[in-house]
């Protein structure tokens, strides 16, 4: 397997640790450590791992990549650095919304939880990570939240859901610390949104089907 672009990325990164050019739109990598930053450039590579023939071998994942860190929105890389490991592989969330229409969004890649074997609820991980290396689950896991960052970022009706599911949640666990879960109407609430969680899943399953078939034909 040849490894294309690994120059790119370099640069893209020197440009964001100066905090020089482009630093308002792209994939942002400038809160990882060296040792994570070390990671990613090895999931980097996988996104942009290329055949004899410069052919790319992970199309979709590939086009996600590309699309999101070309795109008018800044999403930030977060690998967090915890002793514990959380039930969430990864997550994406918006952080803020720029009144210029570009948003602030981010990544969030738990590499020890991705590490286990996941044995999580079934339509949380379509697929299992069998017979993947390391470096590509985690890139199964990016393309799966890249899949969510491109469906909400790429339409302002998307956008307005999410944040809206997001703000949602962030109430229904306040109101679950400061009123309990008995509370009225609570548990209707609990229901909506999980609905709507659930209906914001379909394209970034679909995506990382897509690129789990991907990565098995490349191995
Ligand atoms: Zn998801």
């Amino acid at each position: 397997m040849r490894i294309q672009g690994l120059a790119g990325t370099a640069v893209s990164v020197a440009l964001v640790l100066s905090g020089a050019v482009r630093a308002e739109a792209e994939i942002r990598t400038d809160r990882l450590s060296g040792r994570q930053l070390k990671t990613w450039k090895a999931i980097v590579a996988v996104v942009e791992a290329a055949g004899p023939d410069g052919q790319i071998l992970h199309p979709t994942l590939h086009r996600l990549y590309r699309e999101l860190d070309s795109s008018a929105h800044a999403v930030r890389i977060v690998i967090p650095d915890t002793k514990g490991s959380s039930a969430i592989a990864g997550r994406f969330r918006i952080e803020s919304l720029g009144s210029d229409g570009r948003h602030e969004a981010s990544i969030t890649l738990n590499l020890r939880t991705i590490d286990r074997v996941l044995t999580g609820s079934p339509d949380a991980q379509l697929v299992t990570f069998e017979r993947l290396g390391r470096a590509e689950r985690y890139a199964q896991v990016l393309g799966h939240e890249m899949a969510h960052a491109a469906w909400t970022l790429g339409d302002a009706e998307n956008t307005r859901l999410v944040v809206d599911v997001q703000r949602r949640s962030l109430e229904l666990a306040r109101r679950a610390q400061t009123e309990g879960v008995a509370g009225e109407g609570f548990s209707e609430a609990v229901r909506e949104n999980e609905r709507l969680v659930r209906s914001l899943e379909g394209p970034a399953l679909a995506a990382e089907a897509a690129i789990t078939e991907e990565l098995r034909a490349s191995r």
